[in-house]
């Protein structure tokens, strides 16, 4: 099967890209290897996305594929794509806090997703890594299972939007520790405590569970050719999303940019799309003569 365009990743980026080459007539398919939504169903609710005042991020993603669906594309979910010969992945994957007990105590109490896994802390006492957006806006949600949550961060100040530290620092069962590393996850079966450095000092924090929200490292695993990118890994692209490989767009979270919203995300399939439309025309163009 030959298609005009292959769209690799069913987040928000690339829903878009896919409604608007549907729509647009091209011959397009998107791939993912779980379900469609992508980081959107990391998220229990969405605050922030024009239009929606608050939606539940499962919700918006099936929409968005309903969406793209009803002008035509195909979706083809839980198929993982194993190499692509042009290749492009919009994947990210979360990044690892590298620290004695985290791998050992994965699933036994330490955790990358909140949606997924807060329920199973009732009642407990929590732990969560990071000071970005993700770390307090999931730290305040796991407040819905958790007696407590310890928003733990390496820095004097959290780095998170104002509106989400507002929320955080209003919420009774959320306290923040700054300027405090993370130095170890300890436990028996299951965490029992996380281990951090203040002002020099070691300090124990008794905890069920740590949640890790440190960023995300672009998934690369795909990439079998050089395509030009940031020294996070991230890849670059001009103003029309395309790589540094011809007809090999980058949109989303894996792109080099300033921020990483649902509603750039769209924006960036948007842009591609209508870039990558004029691209296929003028191959089948070029085939014509
Ligand atoms: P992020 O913005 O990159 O923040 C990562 C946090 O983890 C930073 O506070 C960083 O500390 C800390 N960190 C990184 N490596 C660490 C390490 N080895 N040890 C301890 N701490 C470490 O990542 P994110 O919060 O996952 O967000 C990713 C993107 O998604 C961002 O663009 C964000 O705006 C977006 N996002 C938006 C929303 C929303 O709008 N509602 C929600 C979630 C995510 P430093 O501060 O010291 O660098």
């Amino acid at each position: 099967m030959s298609y005009d365009v292959i769209i690799v990743g069913g987040g928000p980026a690339g829903l878009a890209a896919g409604l608007y080459t549907a729509r647009m007539d091209l011959k397009a398919v998107l791939l993912d290897r779980g379900p469609l939504g992508g980081q959107l169903l990391n998220t229990e609710l969405v605050e922030d996305y024009p239009g929606f005042e608050s939606v539940l991020g499962s919700e918006l993603a099936t929409k968005m594929g309903e969406h793209a669906r009803k002008f035509g594309l195909e979706i083809r979910d839980f198929e993982p794509v194993k190499e692509i010969e042009l290749e492009g992945n919009t994947k990210v994957v979360p990044r690892y806090l590298g620290v004695p007990g985290e791998k050992e105590f994965w699933g036994r109490g330490v955790s990358y997703c909140a949606v997924c896994d807060g329920a199973f802390f009732k009642g407990q006492e929590l732990a969560v890594v990071g000071g970005g957006d993700a770390a307090v806006e999931e730290g305040e949600f796991l407040t819905r299972y958790a007696s407590k949550v310890y928003i733990v961060h390496r820095r004097n100040e959290l780095r998170a939007q104002p509106i989400l530290i507002d929320r955080a620092r209003n919420n009774p069962k959320v306290e923040v520790i700054l300027e405090s590393a993370v130095k170890g996850i300890t436990g028996n079966e299951k965490v029992q405590s996380v281990r951090y450095e203040q002002a020099g000092v070691t300090k124990e924090l008794p905890v069920g569970g740590v949640f890790i929200f440190v960023g995300f490292v672009p998934n690369s695993g795909l990439l079998k050719m050089h395509v030009d990118h940031d020294e996070g890994g991230y890849i670059l692209t001009g103003r029309d999303m395309q790589t540094s490989v011809e007809g090999i767009w980058a949109v989303g979270d894996v792109r080099s940019q300033l921020t990483k919203q649902i509603s750039t995300a769209v924006g960036d399939g948007t842009t591609a799309a209508v870039a990558a439309s004029a691209y296929v025309t003028s191959l089948k163009d070029a085939a014509r003569t």
